[in-house]
């Protein structure tokens, strides 16, 4: 079975090519145009998939080093992401799956985050079912209850900013640029995480809340700077290493409480922030100190990447899961 998947739905272009679950080619061409206003501007960001995704799709290809009359369905992102996004992914898989005579197969992109773990990769261990996971993206913060590959439960998750935003603000507030997620990390590891104590967010149950946090940030640095102008770039690492020990807190604690509620300790994490040593490290911890059994990704399936739709698309295939062409872009898809 060879799947070719398709993602579009925020500022990353991205196409690959899986055989029988392992991949063969895995392109992502990112938008560099947004970094200059600090995030990503959707029209631009729709414009600029126009542009990549004919190359995208045939570097795709040709690095998998098949034809494309070999591809035996197409996978593409149907939301959640930008409408104007979404909409050049969705109609271009149509318009190839049609050409080529070949089902066509809907993804949901925050789905595909977490299947990316079932990516066939040598000594790499995969999650049995059921399982937790932690979904922390630049969009979304989800702690989602996994029974099967397309049976999801979302049991938790964020009443207002992602955990992403939490990072990104965060790192604009002092100063970062866009996307600060990844700079705080680098500077996190030379800092102390215990300089300054930012609060933690009090929300029931299993769900979270970051626009506190990032409030409680920029009043701190402002009151700082106050005192001290150069306060920031003389603490540059310890504020990051802070912001970023917080964070984790937060994560940790519902997920903790996740596990005690469902029984489960078999815990993934998935998304952009996955990428993050300070999540990683947590849960390597966790498995000395509470005996959970954790699944971390490979940093390439973290951030957006079309493996992970193509993955989706591959189990969808197996079960003949296949969409019409009425189908339509859904910039908020829930599962
Ligand atoms: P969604 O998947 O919810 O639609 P998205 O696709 O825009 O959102 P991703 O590409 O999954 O989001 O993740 C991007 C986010 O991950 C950004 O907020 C970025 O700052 C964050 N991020 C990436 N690497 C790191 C890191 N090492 N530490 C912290 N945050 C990180
Ligand atoms: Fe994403």
């Amino acid at each position: 079975i060879y799947i070719l998947g398709i993602e579009s739905s925020c500022d990353d272009t991205a196409a690959a090519v899986l055989h029988n679950g392992k991949i063969l080619s895995n392109i992502v061409a990112t938008q560099e145009v947004h970094q200059q206003y600090g995030g990503v501007v959707p029209e631009l960001a729709s414009r600029a998939h126009q542009q990549n995704i004919v190359p995208v799709i045939h570097q795709a290809i040709a690095r998998a080093n098949i034809d494309k009359k070999d591809v035996s369905a197409i996978a593409f992102t149907r939301g959640p992401g930008l409408m104007g996004s979404l909409l050049v992914g969705t109609s271009f898989a149509k318009s190839l799956s049609l050409g080529l005579g070949i089902p066509l197969i809907e993804v949901n992109h925050m789905q595909a985050h977490i299947l990316a773990h079932f990516i066939e990769e040598e000594n790499f261990k995969k999650p049995s079912f059921p399982f937790l996971a932690l979904t922390i993206s630049g969009g979304h913060t989800q702690i989602v209850k996994v029974s099967n590959y397309f049976d999801m439960e979302v049991i938790g998750e964020t009443t207002d900013d992602a955990v992403g935003e939490a990072f990104d603000k965060s790192a604009k507030i002092i100063g970062l640029p866009y996307p600060g997620g990844p700079l705080i990390d680098k500077y996190a590891k030379e800092g102390n995480p215990k300089a300054f104590p930012f609060p933690n967010p009090k929300v029931s149950g299993l769900n979270f809340s970051f626009s506190g946090f990032k409030t409680s940030v920029l009043y701190f640095v402002q009151k700082q700077t106050k005192e001290n102008p150069d306060f920031i770039a003389e603490n540059l690492k310890d504020i990051c290493a802070s912001i970023q020990f917080s964070i984790v807190r937060i994560l940790m604690d519902k997920l903790k409480k996740a596990v005690k509620q469902t029984g489960i300790n078999q815990i993934a994490i998935a998304g952009g922030v996955s990428a993050n040593s300070g999540i990683r490290n947590a849960l390597i911890d966790a498995e000395k100190r509470y005996g959970w059994n954790c699944f971390i990704p490979k940093f390439e399936y973290t951030t957006d990447n079309a493996a992970m739709i193509a993955i989706a698309g591959h189990y969808k295939y197996l079960e003949e899961d296949f969409s019409d062409y009425s189908i339509t872009a859904q910039a908020r898809y829930k599962f």
